[in-house]
């Protein structure tokens, strides 16, 4: 029997919304590695087991291939032709390209001046018809849920149900490699549908019998886009994690449920607690995430410190994306990196690694 894995529609078909002649519109999402930090957790000096989930190596880089291969498949099986959303840059990247796979038009709705560079153009290479909007996406969503009631398009945001059918899979991996559901499960929270997503994954793995426990849901929004923290929607949420600049998140109300149920709790960070904990992250463990996805891990370190969660606990943050979609925040944060422009010659090339091996 071949093993070759072809995407998490087809290894979790009993558990999705999906029959035998279902068309599966997939690039091989899921299956991302759960990487256990070793430095970290020495760094900050607690008995604490921190695992990361990389999604940022999903097919176009973040979690929301995971919803969208789902989306997708739905919206082709129910004979759509096209589908649409409002992004902060991750769902147009997916969106497009699941969109190219299936032969369908993808049209997106982004911020203008507001999107990371890489996520401009992957929406731009997979060949989807961009509206930049002179607004954020709060708005953007507004206007996509009125149109598509006067024209023939699927959303495929997060308030499309498939969508968190096809994320809640990246617990169903946890679960899996674990053998068990960790003690907290932490996340960066924008619209709220991931956070709202795992959990569901979660109660299914455990009614199943596949996990004996549930975790604690952690969600981290970023200071200045936090309207779970300040109990109400934020009318001009900015934050340097443009994946998670949201005011007015749709799962609001199912994000609360998943508060109360499973017993966690929302925090903030500061933009630059969110940029350093991203460095740090690359720097000691060789993994490179978005800004974001960094909200998650900088969180759950400050609440280990603080003795919020305690020693002994097993933790998994999900690193939602890539570093790579966003190059100019990476940069711009690293102007003191160790580079030096030398003559190409040995004895140069010599030097600069024996002045760099002092001390
Ligand atoms: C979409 C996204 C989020 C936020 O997820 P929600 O489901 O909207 O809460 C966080 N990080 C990255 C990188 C994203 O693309």
């Amino acid at each position: 029997m071949s093993t070759r894995y072809t995407g998490l529609i087809n290894k979790y078909r009993d558990h999705l919304p999906v029959n035998d002649d279902t068309r599966l519109i997939s690039l091989g999402e899921g299956n991302t590695p759960l990487i256990r930090l070793n430095n970290v957790p020495r760094a900050i000096g607690k008995d604490v087991d921190i695992y990361v989930k990389y999604e940022g190596l999903n097919p176009t880089g973040s979690f929301k291939d995971r919803g969208m291969t789902m989306a997708v498949t739905k919206a082709v099986e129910e004979g759509s032709k096209a589908i649409i959303c409002a992004s902060t840059g991750n769902t147009s990247a997916a969106a497009a390209a699941y969109a190219a796979r299936a032969g369908i038009t993808a049209f997106v709705l982004i911020p203008e001046g507001k999107i990371a560079m890489g996520k401009l153009a992957q929406a731009m290479m997979y060949g989807a018809v961009i509206m930049q909007i002179r607004g954020n996406f709060d708005e953007g969503m507004n206007l996509v849920k009125e149109v598509a009631e006067h024209a023939p398009v699927t959303i495929v945001n997060s308030i499309n149900p498939y969508r968190l059918q096809g994320q809640k899979t990246a617990a169903f991996e946890i679960v899996e490699e674990l053998g068990t559901a960790p003690d907290y499960h932490c996340l960066p929270v924008g619209n709220a549908g991931n956070i709202t997503a795992h959990w569901m994954g979660y109660t299914e793995s455990h009614k199943h019998g596949f996990a004996n426990n549930l975790p604690k849901m952690v969600g981290y929004q970023a200071a200045g886009a936090a309207p779970f923290m300040r109990g109400q929607m934020v009318h001009n949420p900015e934050t340097v994690a443009t994946a998670i600049r949201i005011g007015v998140p749709q799962s609001w109300d199912k994000a609360w449920n998943v508060q109360k149920e499973s017993e966690g709790w929302f925090d903030e960070l500061t933009d630059e607690e969110i940029l350093a904990t991203q460095k740090m992250l690359a720097q000691t463990e060789g993994v490179f995430c978005e800004p974001a996805s960094a909200a998650s891990l900088g969180g759950a370190i400050r609440d280990v410190k603080a003795g919020k969660i305690p020693e002994g606990s097993k933790i998994v943050c999900t690193l939602t994306g890539n570093g790579l979609k966003d190059p100019d925040t990476a940069i711009a944060q690293c102007q003191n990196a160790e580079m030096v422009t030398i003559d190409a010659t040995l004895s140069d090339v010599k030097d600069a690694i024996l002045k760099n091996m002092e001390g």
